[in-house]
């Protein structure tokens, strides 16, 4: 019986010339569609194999085509989407961290459809610098004396150890021996910049006397690094970054501040915890301050180091900055960030992540009430949703232990779980991601501008 079906079975040849098979490979290509064929030849024997009633094959029934259909938009599809982020971390890695102002994205669009002057100089008709694009703005705005960028803080904090410290030690407080999101962790990145660590002082409490008496012949550098996703509180010490920099100083070494991070304007002006500005932390006489472009700054992935000229120069003179280095279009999207902090007010309103970092709580309240309409039109009597007040966090390491008081809608269903309301919510169109919190299932409206999302 199955043998007579197989037998029946069109070959990929016969079934790519009928006629929408052709009209298929206008549309996807000949390897795609012949691709998607083979496959749905492969079930349907399978399911004749198995005597499912799954289909079968012959041109007169309609079904394979369908799922050929399926196959092809299956695999033309974007993986990468669109999604809501209602978790409740307004700087979320998982989900891309900071959102661009409107005018970094169109800078990132226009670098990429078109020729720029991405290494050349317009007044000389020469070779120029890519740095150029981006260092006047850094110095701008963080009193530096010189600066340049790299893929990523990791990049940043690996270029500048490679740079000062190969085949020496670098001091570091063992109460600053931080990992960031589990692939971010600072032995390993010292390790691979081909330094030495050398720990001082204990978890809690680290003396200016414990990083003095770690210095010889052999001390490349003394790192300090922002505690940016813990606290530690108690019976603690550290030296200030005024001490250690006067330390660095008297002994001939270089200095650098790993900030994570890192403000540009200061937070605290805006209602949030203060968070340690690149400008300060130079002031206090840090040599080289390196931070992340996409968590506060609100920029793309990006690594800035800004400080002294003679070390930044040092750091420019380094092969490995080269395989390093940032991206046409990422360059064009961290320059007209840059160049929105020029009006603080205005890099407040236009770069999403500090507008909802700042976002009025009545009006995060107003978004909940009208999200919570619409989803209770659309879940029926089955649930019950309800607009509750929420904490949430700014997120990859910034502002640390900060509870930003937000609203969440929190949805109850009589006929699903908390884990099954969060699967149907990732698999709407565009995916929503909220949090399970016990019996609830809460979606955080802090960065969510508008209702019509849940329709
Ligand atoms: C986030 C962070 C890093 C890593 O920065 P990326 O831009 O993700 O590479 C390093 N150090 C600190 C203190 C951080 O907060």
């Amino acid at each position: 019986m199955s043998d007579a079906k197989l037998r029946l079975l069109p070959s990929i040849d016969r079934l790519s010339q009928c006629h929408d098979a052709v009209e298929l490979i206008g549309q996807f290509g000949r390897e795609s569609v012949l691709n998607a064929l083979r496959e749905t030849l492969n079930e349907a024997r399978k399911n004749i194999l198995s005597g499912s009633d799954g289909y079968s094959m012959p041109e007169n029934d309609p079904s394979w085509l369908r799922r050929v259909k399926e196959i092809l938009e299956g695999m033309t599809a974007p993986r990468l989407k669109r999604v809501i982020n209602c978790t409740g971390v307004v700087i979320h890695t998982n989900l891309g961290r900071a959102l661009l102002a409107e005018s970094a994205a169109q800078a990132a669009r226009l670098a990429g459809e078109s020729n720029v002057n991405l290494e050349f100089d317009l007044d000389k008709g020469a070779r120029g610098d890519r740095d150029t694009l981006v260092e006047e703005l850094i110095i701008a705005h963080t009193g530096a004396q010189a600066a340049t960028a790299v893929n990523n803080n990791a990049a940043a904090v690996l270029l500048a150890l490679n740079t000062f410290a190969p085949g020496k030690e670098v001091i570091v407080s063992r109460g600053e021996l931080i990992e960031i999101g589990g692939s971010f962790r600072l032995p390993e990145i010292m390790a691979r910049s081909g330094c030495v660590l050398r720990e001082v002082g204990t978890t809690n409490r680290t003396h200016l006397k414990d990083y003095e008496e770690a210095v010889n012949d052999n001390t490349g550098m003394i790192l300090r690094a922002h505690t940016s996703n813990y606290r530690i509180i108690g019976f603690t010490t550290q030296p200030s970054t005024k001490e250690l920099a006067e330390l660095a100083n008297r002994k001939g070494i270089p200095f650098m501040v790993d900030l994570g991070s890192g403000a540009i304007l200061d937070m605290a002006v805006y209602g949030l915890p203060h968070e340690p500005t690149v400008k300060e932390t130079l002031e206090e006489g840090a040599g080289i301050v390196t931070i992340s472009g996409d968590k506060l700054l609100g920029g793309p992935q990006a690594g800035i180091l800004a400080g002294d000229k003679n070390l930044i120069t040092a750091i420019n003179k380094n092969h490995l900055k080269r395989a390093l280095r940032l991206d046409k279009m990422i360059l064009a999207a961290l320059e007209a960030t840059l160049r929105l902090y020029l009006n603080p007010e205005e890099a407040l309103r236009q770069i999403p992540t500090l507008r909802y970092l700042t976002r009025n709580l009545e009006e995060v309240r107003k978004t909940a009430g009208e999200a919570a309409a619409v989803l209770k039109t659309r879940l029926g009597d089955d649930a019950d949703v309800f607009v509750m007040e929420d904490v949430c966090q700014a997120g990859s390491g910034s502002l640390p232990e900060m509870d930003i008081p937000s609203y969440s809608v929190a949805i109850k269903s009589k006929t699903m779980g908390p884990n099954e309301l969060a699967l149907w919510f990732r698999s709407q169109n565009p995916p929503v991601i909220g949090r399970v919190d016990k019996d609830l299932f809460r979606l955080d409206m802090r960065c969510v501008d508008d209702a019509e999302w849940f329709k």
